[in-house]
């Protein structure tokens, strides 16, 4: 008889301990990373940032209410560039490195910044800003924005295993203290040794195939909790041909006149997904009548 383990399925679990003292959101990220990455295959040295950005996006996202969709921002030092990352509450996720030409590494070490942003329904922005404190990580970076710009006392860890830019598995997880919690102080310090003695967070990912099932399972041990619920996670994009359209609107009539008069269809392909669209004369010069 054929036998073989079926992948996991990238996916968020909530789950809660029934003190009401924590909320745990874990996820694992490892299919949605891969495809992040071959769609751009930016320099390998920003593999493990990349990763780490689309997971947090997605810890993110969970932490709010599930119509809104957030936005992840690092700024590197010196420069070098940022990492976007972007996670819809329709379940996608994407991220894009822009890294200046000459470092194509996204340097990220003291004075790194990041921002996490959230749009509400009615189209009003959220940001929270923050410089990443040492030792200057992704993992930092969100426990900072968690406690400044949303008050809420959080531990989390996100990481990536991989072999060259392969990638074995990816996730992580955040655990926030509960305004409600009794207790609150002991409470945490207690969870804050458990998670002292955890494992490297990519070792962990890497021998339980990013289970959050077995994260959340090892981050209560000993403690009575409850799943709360789950929710899928994929590589997804939102760009089309209107929005290419929009973006060649905005610019300059010389700009679009040099186009049409080089006389070939302009070949545009999406930053984050690859995506191509052709653009055919005839549509630039309909951007001129319309402008
Ligand atoms: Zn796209």
């Amino acid at each position: 008889m054929a036998c073989w383990i079926q992948e996991m399925t990238d996916q968020t679990l909530r789950a809660m301990t029934d003190d009401g003292a924590f909320r745990v959101i874990a996820a694992r990220t490892t299919q949605t990373v891969r495809k992040v990455w071959n769609a751009q295959r930016p320099h390998p040295d920003n593999l493990r940032h990349v990763a780490d950005m689309t997971t947090a996006a997605v810890l993110y996202r969970e932490t709010m209410a599930p119509n809104l969709r957030v936005q992840c921002g690092l700024k590197g030092s010196g420069n070098t560039g940022t990492i976007l990352s972007d996670s819809h509450p329709d379940g996608w996720v994407r991220a894009l490195v822009q890294s200046s030409a000459e470092a194509r590494r996204v340097d990220v070490s003291a004075g790194s910044m990041m921002q996490m942003m959230r749009c509400l329904p009615n189209g009003e922005l959220h940001r929270g800003v923050v410089a990443i404190p040492e030792p200057a990580t992704v993992s930092e970076g969100l426990m900072a924005c968690m406690q400044q710009s949303e008050q809420v006392v959080s531990v989390a860890r996100v990481g990536v295993a991989h072999q060259g830019t392969e990638v074995t598995a990816a996730g992580g997880f955040l655990v926030q203290l509960l305004p409600e919690a009794k207790e609150a102080e002991s409470a945490l310090w207690v969870l804050t040794q458990r998670l002292e003695d955890f494992p490297k967070i990519s070792e962990l990912l890497e021998e339980h195939d990013a289970s959050p099932a077995t994260l959340v399972n090892e981050i209560f041990f000993g403690m009575k909790y409850t799943v709360l619920d789950s929710s899928a996670v994929r590589f997804g994009c939102e760009c089309s041909r209107i929005r290419v359209m929009a973006s060649l609107g905005t610019l300059g009539k010389d700009d679009i006149e040099s186009l049409v008069a080089a006389g070939e269809p302009l070949d545009m392909s999406c930053d984050y997904c690859g995506k191509q669209y052709l653009i055919e004369i005839e549509e630039l010069r309909g951007l001129l009548s319309s402008s």
